[in-house]
């Protein structure tokens, strides 16, 4: 007799320094909407999602919540805000996270970037491990970014990494419309 298999969450984590992480993630999003789950994504740096996810995005309405937490790019020149300003937006995105993971409602957490916010300093693997303990075995949470520390590689179930052979960027093409943002 076929035993009924029970749905045992997963931990991703697309890691590297090649592109594709954000934009696998939103397929993942695309899959789950065929099943009609509920997502939430999270994007813990501001300005990484662009004009072109936020509008597709909306179109996968209602089963696809979006939050935007952070406080813009730290450390680079026009960057006025002080690091605390950061940190605090980034907690808020901690606390964020929790709420929603906790809440049960959703059959996959997204938090993009948030592996660039533990290595910025914006949240701590203290926080990181708060966010793990949150959810239950039912949950998918998928995590973003380049950097993972290796305890997160450890504790995952998916890993991958991203790597760069060729990017048109290193030819100078800038990023073009529709495939960068
Ligand atoms: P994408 O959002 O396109 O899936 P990503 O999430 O893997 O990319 P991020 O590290 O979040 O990459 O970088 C965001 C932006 O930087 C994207 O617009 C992307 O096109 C660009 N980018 C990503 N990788 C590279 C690279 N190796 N060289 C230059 N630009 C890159
Ligand atoms: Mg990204």
């Amino acid at each position: 007799m076929a035993r009924k298999q029970e749905r045992i969450g997963l931990l991703l984590v697309y890691t590297g320094g090649g592109k594709g992480k954000t934009t696998a993630a939103l397929g993942m999003c695309v899959r789950a909407v065929g099943y009609n789950w509920s997502i939430c994504l999270i994007q813990f740096i501001k300005g990484s999602w662009k004009y072109g996810e936020l509008e597709g995005l909306k179109r996968l309405k209602p089963n696809v919540e979006l939050h935007v937490v952070g406080e813009g790019f730290v450390g680079i020149e026009d960057d006025t805000k002080d690091f605390e300003e950061h940190r605090k937006a980034a907690q808020e995105g901690v606390q964020l996270s929790i709420k929603k993971i906790e809440s049960g409602e959703f059959q996959l957490v997204i938090l993009d970037e948030l592996n660039v916010a533990q290595t910025l300093g914006l949240v701590t693997r203290e926080e990181m491990e708060k966010i793990l303990a949150a959810g239950d075995e039912t949950q998918n949470l998928l995590i973003t970014g380049r950097g993972a520390p290796e305890w997160l590689i450890e504790r995952a179930d998916l890993v991958t990494e991203m790597r760069e052979v060729k990017h048109p960027y290193q030819k100078g093409i800038s990023a073009k419309k529709g495939i960068d943002f």
